[in-house]
């Protein structure tokens, strides 16, 4: 689903950005090959982040495996921090990338949270 979802916003996001620019003047006619480069990287993203979380935190057949890594607090971290580097002086597809990143780390969240164990809020146990 992740690669799916993340192709599906990679090439909704790289249409506003082509509107963008050739509302400004700066593209003169709609890029079918960058609208499918950008597809095609957002899936491969979308693809390569969906597991991270389980890759940092693996079951190992331990039902109560989530931990920070699972949490509603890094889900939220990684959402904010995606939306902050639009004001940085990043490059645009360095951006996107990252957006992209989050969005699939969140879905993998989002799935896991339709479980019995549910999410964590921040996933520290303190004793
Ligand atoms: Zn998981």
């Amino acid at each position: 689903m992740n690669t799916a979802v993340c192709g599906l916003a990679g090439a909704i996001i790289n249409i506003f950005r082509q509107i963008n620019r050739i509302d400004r003047g700066e593209q003169d006619k709609f890029n079918l090959w960058e609208l499918g480069l950008d597809t095609i990287g957002a899936a491969g993203i979308g693809y390569l982040t969906a597991g991270v979380p389980d890759g940092l935190e693996p079951s190992d057949d331990n039902p109560n495996h989530r931990g920070p890594c699972h949490s509603v607090a890094l889900g939220t971290l990684l959402g904010i921090v995606a939306l902050k580097s639009y004001d940085t002086t990043l490059p645009e597809k360095a951006k996107d990338a990252l957006a992209i990143g989050a969005l699939s780390y969140n879905l993998h969240l989002l799935s896991d949270a339709q479980t019995p164990k549910g999410l964590p809020l921040t996933g520290i146990k303190l004793k």
